[in-house]
């Protein structure tokens, strides 16, 4: 969209239009009483006389028109276009556009000329941003020449949420005076709206996860004290079932609370040296009753010697524990996991430790491989929840990578099994005091 259509290559072309106007019709009624003296024998003193009433109609309306800035029409006129003014609003960051008193368009820039197109120099914006919320602060904003605020969303290629803030600014005109004009810019509310839907929906589905197993607990509690008060069978049952709906309540509330713990110290890395070795041997031994429970094999591939990286060995063993447990709950049917440990030194790329648990189970489809580490994101819901778990255990385990400024891969071939790679900045070593 051209914005700056007032390139043309005459003389007149810079001048303002009225201005212009008038100095075409002086030069043409000049032309004319030359050629009546010369030609018609008209005396030089009426000729002169002739003129300047000529140009006082020429010029006089305009002149008048410029100081009281009364008239509603201040586009013919065009007392702004000048270039600092164009200038200041080309170089706004955000999209903006410099609207006259009747709400044409003087100047926009380039970002306003793409999140609206339908605006156009010398056009009603009322015409492009058909918002009746819009064009009501358009019209208080000239009205009242206070400042107005109304909502405009983009929806394509994607939805955005703008604020248009419309100022009324005295801006100078050309030949002294001020015009009152109205400044229109847009703010993106995009990222602060999708913090606050994702606030929501966490809240959401928060207590959705905790009023399930809540509302079994006490549905049971009801059950015992009721119907199944002396039945000793149902009693044994209903307890075991119980247990596991408060286990998962534990668990769920658990998982919170280390999310929010390892949020609130996303930006401070942590400084200590952890031998990585030790802390995976720890997690793979603690979990090796729920692999033989799966009839599942660990396979372990770790160096003898020690690797150091900086980290939080709480975190550590939490991040492991997520991920060797979720290959042994979710690829149990593969029969296998390996857990290695390589070192990639050489490359592009900085020095990295990278610590691979590998699954052989049915493994993920690519749809879901961006969002596993949402929270509460799960491929199956029921599956997740049959196996205890809470959806948040890689959400947990990218946010502790964050904060130890490494990162995960995952990989996955359907009925192959999947691949999480943990991924951590090697530690430097030690300088020598
Ligand atoms: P959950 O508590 O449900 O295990 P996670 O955040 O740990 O939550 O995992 C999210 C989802 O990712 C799981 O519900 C599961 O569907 C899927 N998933 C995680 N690990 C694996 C794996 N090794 N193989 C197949 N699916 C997996």
């Amino acid at each position: 969209m051209a914005i700056d259509d007032s390139s043309s290559s005459s003389f007149f072309a810079p001048w303002p239009d009225r201005l212009r106007h008038s100095a075409i019709i002086l030069l043409a009624a000049g032309l004319a009483l030359c050629a009546l003296v010369l030609l018609a024998d008209l005396s030089l003193a009426r000729a002169v006389a002739v003129f300047i009433c000529i140009a006082a109609a020429a010029l006089v309306p305009w002149r008048l028109h410029d100081s009281a800035g009364s008239r509603e029409d201040v586009r013919a006129v065009s007392p702004v276009e000048s270039a600092a003014v164009s200038a200041v609003v080309a170089g706004m960051p955000d999209p903006a556009v410099l609207l006259d008193r009747a709400g044409r368009v003087i100047h926009l820039n380039v970002a306003a000329a793409q999140l609206a197109p339908a605006l156009r120099k010398n056009e009603l914006a009322q015409f492009a941003l058909r918002s009746p919320e819009i064009i009501t602060a358009l019209r208080e904003a000239i009205a009242t020449s206070e400042p107005r605020r109304a909502n405009y969303l983009d929806q394509v290629p994607v939805d955005r949420w703008m604020e248009l803030v419309i100022t009324p600014v005295p801006v100078p005109t050309l030949f002294g005076g001020t015009e009152r004009c109205m400044l229109m810019t847009f703010h993106d509310q995009t990222p602060l709206r999708r913090v606050e839907e994702m606030r929501a929906d966490f809240v959401a589905n928060a207590s959705h996860e905790l009023r399930t197993p809540l509302a079994a607990l006490s549905g049971f509690i009801d059950t015992l004290q009721g119907p199944a008060k002396d039945d000793a069978k149902a009693r044994e049952r209903f307890l075991s079932i119980m247990h596991t709906q408060a286990t998962r309540m534990a668990r769920l509330i658990d998982d919170l609370l280390s999310l929010s713990r390892v949020e609130l110290s996303a930006h401070v890395r942590p400084e200590a040296c952890v031998d990585i070795v030790p802390i995976i041997r720890q997690v793979a031994d603690g979990l090796e009753p729920l692999a033989r429970e799966r009839q599942v094999a660990i396979e372990i591939d770790l160096p003898d010697m020690p690797v150091a990286i900086a980290g939080d060995r709480e975190e550590l063993l939490r991040l492991f524990e997520n991920l060797i447990e979720n290959a042994l709950k979710y690829g149990a049917s593969g029969g296998k996991v390996i857990v290695s440990l390589s070192q990639i030194g050489s490359g592009e790329g900085a020095p990295e430790v990278r610590v691979m648990v590998r699954d052989f189970g049915p493994g993920i489809a690519p749809e879901h491989l961006p969002r596993l580490t949402e929270r509460f994101y799960r491929v199956d819901v029921g599956d997740s929840r049959a196996q205890g778990g809470t959806g948040l255990g890689l959400s947990l385990v990218k946010h502790i990578l964050n904060r130890h400024r490494g990162r995960l891969l995952i990989e996955s071939v359907p009925k192959n099994g999947a691949t999480f790679t943990a991924c951590f900045p090697q530690a430097k070593p030690p300088t020598a005091s």
